[in-house]
């Protein structure tokens, strides 16, 4: 769908919520609804689905490519000066703007309800989110390319894995050959956790050394065209021990059976009990500590967030996480993680690197 067929969508739901109009301030937000790349902008959307774009200097000419249909208020104090150009547009002696409450400081509330005091603003929240929800085709193919940039790149690294390397090491190879296979950026930062390590869910690259009988988390994603792909691996440095080969097969069996639960319209809290059921029978519930997976698109933790407590339901179309892990403090720990989207008659695995324990070094 193109941005302006997204900003109609937006607006019906501000037009629902009885808004005038609603200020976009998340750049995230700004991009899914305007096409808008840069680090200053914020959009205006009008109940009737028009829009105004507010920006700096610096991007005028960008917003000439990037969003060329839409009007730009062009101010180094972009906010205030948006919202001032839509109430002298509107006319009206009052405006009720909605407003992005989890992407609008108490300061820049604070600022807004002084320079512009002829508009009431009210809070909203997920407006524009729950429309990201659920990927159209251009996205989905985006996020998939993300995704086999990531497989790429893990097949080039397994091969160089021996003894000796640092996780460091690992990290920088492994970054280099996701950009060399085409990302845009990474993901997110890259997370190497070897051996003992490998208990610290989010552990950072750090020097130590690769020596055999560690197992070896890979969790890294390339960035491409705004999406974020997802992926964690975890591999044997040299033959793996009984209890390392028992605990890989815990996880892999849980991450199967979550990913084999992945269907429009089901819970997402049963979504996580199908995989946490699994680890939980094994005596390991506790070593789970975190939720079974997250959405993925121009943000690489997006609604829907798939855990125990977490609401809502499952749509088709919508791209999705799981990644159960157990993590034995001192010992080490396995996480295996996909990215899928949830389709009619079974999820589409975008991530397509081998689940095998695989034996290196
Ligand atoms: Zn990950
Ligand atoms: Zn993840």
């Amino acid at each position: 769908m193109d941005h302006a067929g997204r900003r109609r969508r937006a607006a019906d739901t501000v037009a629902d919520l009885g808004l005038d109009a609603l200020l976009v301030t998340s750049l995230v937000d700004v991009r899914y609804l305007s096409g808008f790349t840069g680090s200053n902008g914020a959009l205006l959307l009008g109940a009737d689905g028009t829009a105004t774009f507010g920006t700096d200097f610096r991007y005028v000419e960008q917003c000439g490519t990037e969003l060329p249909d839409v009007p730009l208020v062009v101010d180094r104090r972009t906010v205030p000066a948006l919202v001032h150009a839509a109430v002298e547009a509107a006319g009206a002696a009052r405006l009720r703007l909605g407003f992005e409450a989890e992407h609008l400081s108490v300061a820049e509330h604070a600022d807004l309800a002084l320079a512009v005091p002829t508009v009431d603003l009210v809070a909203t929240r997920g407006v524009v989110e729950d429309l990201r929800r659920v990927k159209d085709d251009d996205e989905v193919a985006a996020l998939r390319a993300a995704c086999a940039v990531g497989d790429r790149a893990l097949a080039d690294l397994l091969p160089t894995l021996r003894p000796g390397l640092t996780e460091r090491a690992v990290g920088l190879a492994l970054d280099e050959l996701v950009r060399r296979h085409g990302a845009d950026a990474l993901g997110f930062e890259t997370i190497v956790a070897s051996g003992p390590n490998g208990a610290v869910p989010h552990h950072q690259p750090s020097d130590r050394e690769l020596v055999r009988g560690d197992l070896l988390t890979l969790d890294f994603g390339a960035r491409l065209l705004g999406y974020h792909a997802d992926m964690t691996r975890t591999v044997a440095i040299g033959e793996p021990a009984g209890w390392q080969r028992d605990l890989y097969d815990l996880v892999a069996r849980a991450q199967r059976a979550g990913r084999e639960a992945l269907a429009p319209g089901r819970l997402v809290a049963e979504l996580d009990a199908a995989a946490r059921s699994v680890i939980e029978a094994a005596g390991y519930g506790p070593q789970f500590g975190h939720g079974l997976g997250h959405g993925v698109g121009l943000e690489i933790h997006e609604a829907p967030l798939v855990g125990p407590g977490a609401a809502g339901t499952l749509d088709a179309g919508s791209p999705v996480t799981v990644e159960p892990g157990v993590y034995l403090p001192g010992r080490g720990g396995v996480r295996i993680e996909d990215t899928l989207v949830v389709r009619d008659g079974g999820a589409e695995l975008l991530t397509t690197s081998s689940k095998e324990l695989l034996v290196v070094g």
